[in-house]
Order: C-alpha cells, then structure tokens, then sequence
C-alpha cells in the first residue's frame, strides 16, 4: 500500500454541499414551490413519519399535514425572511399518535427544504428555560475587559448552556492555520489551550459552509448516514445544494477526525468578523448528545452577540498595539536625538529596534558596518542578503514571512531569519536595517497528535482517510515566521523616515559647521593678506635703511659690525621672502578658481622647460608619459602644482643617477597623478609635517633653501579642486607625491 498526502486544494473539491447524506436525527424533504410536491425524502422517513420513501415521493405535502396546517405553512413560505420563523410547529400524524416536529426551512436554489425533528422541549418551556440563561451570559461578556477575558467568558457560558464536555474557542490566521484562544472543560480532559493547528484540519470549503451556516450539531458522531432519495434532485438534474441543511452529514473524513478526537458529539457555533469567518466556538462531548433547535438558537445568539464584541475588542487591542508601537517609536527617536551617534540610540537601550516590530534580531548595516542585536544570522550571510537586497530592493521596505521564497540561500538560517523586513536608510551606500523572526515551527505549540490530516490509501475506491497532520503542517509552515502585522510595518517604515531626518539634521549641522569654517578661514586669509601686505612696507624700510648704512657709513664699521649689518640685510631679505610666500598663500584663498579645460601635457612640458636649466645642469633624467589626460582646472594653479612637485624632485636629491617620473594611473577615477623621485626621501613622521607652512625639514642653506611654503601651496590647490595631496616614501631612497583631482577625464 502507497500512502502518500493529498494536497490540500484537492480536499477541498470534495463537495461537501452535494454529499448526499443526512443525519439520523431528523427527516429532510426538499419540495417543489408552489404545489407543495416533496422531491426528495431521507430514507427515514418510515421510522419518523410512517411513510416508506416510494410513498411521499411525487406526493403533495398534504400528504403529511392537514389543509389547515397547509396553510399556515403557507403563509410561512410568503414572508420575507423565512428563517425568522423557524421552528415551525409541525404536528404529524403518525399511526394513530399526534406527534409534534419543530420544521426548520431554507431555500436551496428554488427549492424548498423542510428539516424536521421531534420536538423535546414545548416553545414556552424553551424559551423560559433559556431566556435567563442568555441574559446572564450576555451580560457576563459585557463585563468582559479584554479579548482574552471575552473569550473565556463566552466559552463558559456556552458551556453552561449546552452542557457539553469541552467547549473551545478557535481563532483562524490570516493563513489559514487556527489555535485555540480559550477552553472550558471537563477536568479529566486533556487541554488543548494554546496548541496551532493546520490549515487542513478545516479546510477553506468547510470554513466557507461556517460562514453561511452559523450552527452545526452532530449529536451522534458513530451514528449510520441516511441516504437522500433519489440522489438528483429531479427538478435540477443534480444533488440538492446542502449548505444550509443542519441536517446534512458530515464528510466522512471529518467524522472520523472526531472519532480519532474522542468526540461523541460536537456542535459548532461561528464567529464572524467583517463578514468573515473570525473563528469557531467548538464544542465536543464525549459521548452522544442531542440539543434542540431552542438551544441551538440561543447559541448562535450568544455567538453573533460575541462576534460583535470581539470585534470591538480585537480593533481595541490593535489600537491599543500601534499606541504601544507609536511609544516604542517615539522613544527611538528621543534616544538616536541624545546619542551622538544614532545607532547606539537604536540599540544601546532597555527598549530598541525589536521592539518596534516583535522581532527577535535584527541589524543595522550603516556605513559598511554590520551591527546585529538579539538573534541573527551569521555576518557573511548577512553580507550576502544585503547586497541581494539592494541589487533587487526597489522600494522603501520589504517585508516576507517567507524570505526562502525569493532567497533560497535563507534556509540556511531558517530558524534565525524565515520572515524578513527591511528597510532602505540609503540604497546606493548599502543602508538598511533588517529584521528577523524564526520560523513558525520553533515559535508554537502545535496540535500534532491526536488531530489528524488526510493521506489518501490508492485502491480501487478512492478514499479519504485520516492521518497524523503534523507532518503536513510541517511542510505548510516550514520555513515561514509568523506574518508582520500592518502597524508593524508601518512603524518600521516610520522609524525609517525619521532615521533619515536625523541623518539630514546631522548633515545640516556639518554644513552649518562647514560654513563657519569656510568663513573663519576666509577671515584669516584676509588678515594674513593685509598683514603681510602692511608688513612690507616698514621691512622694505629696514632693508633699504640697512643698505644705505652699509653704503654710506660701512667704512666707519670695523668688520664684526660690517658683518652683523649683511646679516641684517640677508635676515630682512629672507623674512620679504616668506611675507611674499604668505602674501601667495592669502591670495589663493581669496581668488576663485578660473576652470578651464586643459591639456596636462602642455603644462608638463612647460613646467620642464621652466626647470629646464636644473635639469641640463644635473644632468636629471625626466620620465613622462606618451600622454597626459585633458581635465578641467585652473591652468595657472595647475602649472603652480607641477612646477613646485618637479622643483622638489629636483631640489631634494642628492643621488649620482638622477630621475624623476611624472605620471597618472590608468582608469583611476577620481584621476589620479604622481611625480617621482629617486632623492633623498621622507621619514614617515613627516609625511605630514611637510605640508604646513613655512614647514622646512633642512636648514636655510641646504638643498638650495626655499620658504617652506611650497607644498602648502600646491595642498591649497588640489583642495581647492576637490582633491587631495600625500606623500609616501623610503628615507634614502625616494618619494612620490600622489595627489588625484575631483572630475572626469575630458
Ligand atoms: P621648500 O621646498 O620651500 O622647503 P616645500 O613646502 O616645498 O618647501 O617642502 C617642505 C619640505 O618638504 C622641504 O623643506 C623638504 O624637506 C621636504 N620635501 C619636499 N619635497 C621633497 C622631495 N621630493 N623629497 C624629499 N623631501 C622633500
């Protein structure tokens, strides 16, 4: 034998509506309008009515009832909404007894059906057995506080009402798999509070019967089924539509799912939300038990009031949840405000980001950091799923209970992250901050065993038989995490948006800081300009005062003051000098760049010619390439650049061989230029002394002197067209200055 699954949708065809078969319990006729003939019987109406099947079939319905009877009934048929009066009183005569029938009607496309069943209880004596009964529980569940509370109140009262074993109440998820919210029941049972179960235990068709049909008793689950004769109903060629029939038989797998329960008898009563089906008041007795229509009717009351509350309650719950979540939120953002940094407020506190959407890890990827909290997968998975998410992140968010769906790699760490959301801080630097949840399996209690699924046994007769369902229910839930709730996602999506305000708050404050920098900056160049430029005068003073003494009065100086007067001269000489490069300094940072397009080759070859002298004198061997790229800058300044690096290369070697490489690398964006030399080179501690001004690292008279203002100058520069400047080195051997300029090749 090959027992195998059988999917779900394919028990779902089964056409419970058309099965057939109706309880022992009572009699079904469907009957044709407006003459009243009978169609259709169960095949016990002999035992109920004392009439064999063959002799009510085709016969008028008078048959049963006398013409005063007739029309009442009639006159039950003209109103509007049949149901209302349901039961109908209905005495037959059976034999020489007066028995009385409450008849239940429905239409079933056009036809009528008529339900009948023995009366137990008169109509005054069920009304005022149940009236208190119902009145009490319904003020009971008004005094409900909670959803919880309303819950458990309702199973109470129905239990009190009905008398049966085990009353439960079962909610239905959005996906289809329900758990048991509330349990009253007999002590010696074993509870099934709190346990999941799948999808397939009521499956969509026997939901959708639930929701047209608000009540369902099976007094007696081991009892035979009862044929309707014939099968076709002859008007329609076809079964009778059984939906509304409280008489119609269960499938014979769900019977047998109550048997493998230990269930005698079970009603169920619907709950109803948004005219769906919310969840099932289900009640099981251990052994037969039969409650009549008055009952029943009380129950479906005391449901649909309950519907109504749980409705109110639930929508206040989730109002009450996205007020907890807007607090969550709220705090968030007053922590990442106080934080320097705005992820340690996202995470460094009691309350942090897996509150905000009940997760149980999660990650900011900022900046190229990876920084997890609570359970997470490991870093290189996460790396990986970061750049799946933004080479196919679109929007915003995202958010699956079923990442493996669209990232097979994910089941490798379904326990940690089966459902995902995400949202996008910034998609081209690889912002995100991702949630997690496990799998649904590692979160629930289930109820395995003993509820059962179906397999199918493949023999000749196609059956369905039960088995044990949690192996199906693995299989439907594997890999998924409990679904993320919509104020969830909202909330993620709002923290996301602040998280960007603060971004561009910070952004601001740096430019506002920026700003002032730009300005102090701005300041001190004008004062070095005007400085420098009011300190000439009196130094040009000095300096021609010094020379006319030792013009005119040097011969009357013996030779220490004559030597001390050229001293003065060369001190005067040297700080105009270094006014004059300050003066240079300044005024860079006071004229704007003129931008042109250049060809760097000119101004290399210029530069060289410049140096040209040196460079025959030396005997210096100048490396260029074939061809410098076209870029736009301020020629002037550019040329200023090259002649002071080449000047260096040159001036700074004290080599035999000399040589100096000028050139760029290839594809380097942003471009990205060197000059190179093979002179005395630089320890690393001054790599970035040497760019502050009038920084020298030799004395005034070595390798030629100079004002060490030079590679100032040329930093100032390559700032000033968004670029940078550094240097490396091997003292002894060598360096190269690399410096790389914002812009494209032209
Ligand atoms: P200056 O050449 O006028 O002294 P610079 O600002 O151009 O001023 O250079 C600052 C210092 O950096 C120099 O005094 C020198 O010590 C060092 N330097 C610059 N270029 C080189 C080089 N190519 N090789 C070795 N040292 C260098």
């Amino acid at each position: 034998m090959n027992n195998h699954l059988l999917p779900i949708s394919e028990y779902e065809a089964e056409p419970i509506k058309f099965i057939g078969f109706t309880q022992p319990h009572g009699v079904f006729l469907a009957i044709a309008e407006p003459e009243l003939t009978i169609l259709q019987v169960s095949n016990n109406t002999l035992h109920f009515l004392g009439f064999a099947p063959e002799d009510l079939l085709n016969q008028p319905l008078s048959i049963l009832i006398d013409n005063e009877q007739i029309n009442i009934f009639r006159d039950y048929l003209s109103q509007q909404d049949l149901q209302s009066s349901n039961p109908i009183e209905f005495p037959i005569k059976v034999g020489d007894k007066n028995i009385n029938f409450d008849g239940v009607i429905h239409r079933s496309d056009n036809i009528l059906i008529l339900e009948l069943e023995p009366t137990v209880l008169d109509k005054n004596q069920g009304f005022f057995k149940f009236y208190p009964l119902i009145k009490l529980a319904v003020s009971q569940l008004k005094g409900a506080n909670n959803l919880p509370d309303l819950c458990q109140i309702l199973a109470k009262e129905v239990r009190k009402i009905t008398g049966f074993d085990r009353v439960m109440l079962y909610k239905f998820d959005d996906d289809g798999h329900g758990s048991v919210i509330a349990e009253e029941k007999l002590e010696s049972l074993e509870s099934y509070l709190g346990l999941h179960y799948p999808e397939s235990d009521i499956p969509r068709v026997a939901r959708e019967l639930f929701t047209s049909n608000y009540t369902r008793l099976i007094p007696d689950t081991s009892a035979e089924l009862i044929e309707i004769i014939p099968y076709n109903n002859p008007l329609i060629n076809q079964p009778t539509d059984l939906t509304n029939s409280m008489l119609r038989s269960a499938a014979p797998c769900h019977i047998q799912y109550l048997h493998n329960m230990g269930v005698g008898a079970s009603l169920t009563i619907s709950l109803i939300k948004d005219q769906k089906l919310w969840g099932l008041i289900a009640c099981h007795h251990q052994s037969q038990k039969y409650l009549p229509y008055e009952i029943r009717s009380a129950c479906e009351i005391l449901g649909q009031m309950a519907s109504l509350e749980l409705a109110n309650k639930e929508d206040n719950e989730d109002s009450q949840y996205k007020i907890y979540l807007a607090s969550i939120q709220a705090k968030l953002v007053e922590y990442m405000s106080i934080d320097k940094n705005f992820i340690g407020g996202l995470i460094n506190n009691e309350i942090n980001i897996l509150n905000l959407v009940n997760a149980q890890g999660a990650v900011i990827c900022f900046d190229g950091e990876y920084i997890p909290l609570g359970n997470t997968p490991k870093q290189k998975d996460i790396q990986k799923l970061v750049q799946w998410i933004s080479e196919n992140l679109q929007e915003a968010i995202f958010y699956t209970n079923n990442l493996y769906h669209f990232y097979p790699d994910a089941e490798k760490f379904q326990d940690l992250a089966s459902g995902l959301l995400v949202v996008s801080i910034s998609r081209s630097q690889k912002n995100y901050i991702l949630w997690f949840r496990p799998e649904v399996l590692q979160t629930v209690d289930w109820g395995g065993n003993p509820y059962q699924s179906l397999e199918i046994i493949e023999q000749e007769d196609i059956q369905l038989l039960p088995r044990k369902s949690f192996e199906l229910w693995k299989e439907i839930v594997q890999l998924k995490s409990l679904p993320w709730k919509s104020c969830e996602i909202s909330a993620a999506l709002e923290l996301r948006n602040s998280i960007i305000g603060v971004i561009l708050r910070k952004v601001d404050e740096l430019e506002l800081l920026n700003r002032d920098l730009e300005r102090s900056n701005n300041e001190l160049d004008s004062f070095a300009y005007i400085a420098s430029h009011d300190l000439k005068e009196p130094l040009r003073g000095i300096h021609n005062y010094s020379n006319f003494l030792i013009e005119d009065y040097g011969e009357t100086l013996n030779e220490d003051g004559q030597s001390k007067l050229r001293t003065l001269i060369r001190l005067t000489q040297r700080m105009e000098d270094l006014i004059d490069s300050l003066l240079h300094f300044a005024r860079l940072g006071r004229i704007d760049l003129s931008m042109q397009q250049t060809d760097l080759n000119k101004i290399l070859h210029n530069s060289i010619d410049l140096l040209s002298p040196r460079i025959e004198q030396e005997k210096i061997e100048i490396r260029i390439p074939k061809s410098l790229p076209k870029i736009s800058c301020d020629r002037i300044q550019m040329s200023e650049v090259f002649n002071n690096l080449i000047a260096n290369a040159i001036k700074y070697n004290d080599k035999d061989k000399k040589w100096i490489e000028i050139g760029y690398i290839k594809d380097s964006n942003p471009l990205q230029f060197y000059i190179k030399d093979n002179g005395i080179g630089i320890k690393n501690k001054h790599f970035d002394t040497i760019f502050r001004i009038f920084k020298r690292l030799h004395g005034p008279n070595k390798y030629g002197g100079g004002t060490g203002a030079g590679l100032t100058i040329v930093q100032k520069i390559v700032q000033k067209h968004g670029g940078k400047i550094w240097v490396e080195s091997t003292y002894g051997e060598g360096s190269t200055f690399y410096f790389i300029l914002q812009g494209d090749e032209l």
